[in-house]
């Protein structure tokens, strides 16, 4: 069963200097977590994590996993801006973009990040835009569909990213030639698995990627990057990944593979970011109105403005009603905000204790791509963010957004003065 890392009494606690709806972050998981995994892959000297910013768009939690030993991937101006005031720079920084504009890729260039390069044309731009770097890495899309034994897990050929396998072998030699000294590969082909299979697959398939490579290009390949894609276990009942686990499966293609081929000195890089943040938040809301007619409604104070994945995906976050815990699940309701779009539902026919006004929810899961994803359809204002830090207490890490932050970008006239 899921147990929030607050209780109600900490909840009330909370709310009565923050009111609710607003995101939690649990520290002291995030931290242990960050651990693990850079332990389940200490085998290999150079591991680094580079924590996918898009996830949990935040410099404080960003400086919580810098602490830890993590890097950060970035995609876009903004991200590489907030990066570096978290105090990022340089080879701390992947830049794994796509349809890269060109301001974003000079800021990239300027800061020394890694470019992760997603497309064959963007050689010829990067080199006139900026010059080709001497560290260069480039994204691999297998084309077809990704399966572990026999059952289909996405489908890489419908996917816009990357290089095909002819793009790479040409795109190295050509990076050579201008210049390029180190080289990296990533590919990213499936998003939250609950399987501790996926790293090892993909790792088989970059290793003797990476091989070939060597053999036909003559390139140095310093590292490869399995990016993101391991998932976490959003249902009650279901099993999450051991990263343990993981992390010895790769070690063991990279025995097979790259270390009888005379590249045991690769780096292994990881860009996950629902791994490293969704089990550590908590959107917390409070029960606002209740209505019946043709099903129970349960109206709260947030909205899918705040957590877009249930509306966007029909994704299942789990609720614990606080305070009533051990109360049993015995009355049915659909758990909505108010945007004026019915798919605003947090929770469809889903079984819960009964449920009174005041009654403080806690949607789990949502440290990742949950605040990242808001929006502000129907006017609806983003909230705030907080951290439970490891001594218990709380700071804030972002105030909510008030009506003259939605009104700023009419700072041109005088309507909103
Ligand atoms: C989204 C993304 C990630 C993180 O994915 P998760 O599923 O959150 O682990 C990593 N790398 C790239 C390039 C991405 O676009």
């Amino acid at each position: 069963m899921k147990k929030p890392f607050i209780t109600k009494e900490q909840a009330e606690k909370i709310i009565s200097e923050f009111p609710t709806p607003f995101h939690i972050y649990d520290e002291k998981g995030i931290r242990e977590n960050a651990r693990n995994l850079i332990k389940a892959f200490s085998w290999n000297k150079g591991f680094k994590e580079y924590f996918a910013v898009k996830a949990t768009p935040n410099p404080f939690i960003l400086k919580v996993l810098k602490e830890e030993g993590c890097g950060v991937d970035c995609s876009s101006l903004t991200e590489l801006m907030m990066s570096k005031a978290s105090g990022f720079s340089g080879k701390e920084i992947m830049f794994s973009s796509n349809v890269t504009p060109e301001e974003d890729m000079l800021l990239a260039k300027e800061m020394g990040a890694i470019i992760n390069l997603d497309d064959f044309t963007h050689i010829e731009w990067l080199d006139e835009l900026c010059g080709i770097p001497e560290t260069i890495c480039c994204r691999f899309n297998p084309g077809g569909h990704f399966e572990i034994e026999n059952q289909i897990m996405d489908n890489p050929g419908e996917a816009k990213y990357g290089f095909t396998k002819e793009q790479l072998i040409e795109g190295f030699k050509i990076l050579k030639d201008k210049g390029a000294k180190y080289f990296g590969i990533h590919a990213f082909l499936a998003s939250n698995t609950v399987t501790n299979d996926y790293y090892p697959n993909l790792a088989k398939i970059l290793f003797e990627l990476a091989v070939e490579l060597k053999n036909e290009t003559g390139c140095d390949i310093k590292f490869i990057n399995l990016s993101g894609g391991v998932g976490v276990p959003y249902l009650p009942d279901q099993k999450g990944n051991d990263i343990f686990a993981i992390g010895e499966g790769v070690r063991k293609a990279f025995e097979e593979i790259l270390v009888p081929n005379g590249m045991g000195d690769v780096s292994i890089f990881t860009e996950l970011g629902r791994f490293m943040l969704a089990p550590y938040g908590h959107l917390v809301t409070t029960v606002k109105h209740f209505k019946h007619t043709y099903k129970e409604y349960a109206g709260v104070d947030a909205c899918a403005a705040n957590l877009m994945r249930p509306a966007m995906y029909g994704s299942y976050h789990h609720i614990t009603v606080l305070g009533k815990e051990n109360v049993p699940c015995d009355h049915k309701y659909d758990v909505t905000g108010g945007l004026c779009e019915n798919n605003d539902k947090f929770a469809i026919d889903r079984m819960l204790p009964e449920l009174e006004k005041g009654d403080v929810l806690v949607i789990h899961d949502t440290g990742a791509h949950g605040f990242a994803m808001g929006y502000n359809y129907n006017g609806k204002l983003r909230s705030a963010e907080i951290l439970l830090k490891e001594d218990g207490s709380t700071q804030l890490i972002r105030r909510e957004e008030t009506p003259a932050d939605y009104f700023a970008t009419f700072d041109f006239c005088d309507m909103f003065n």
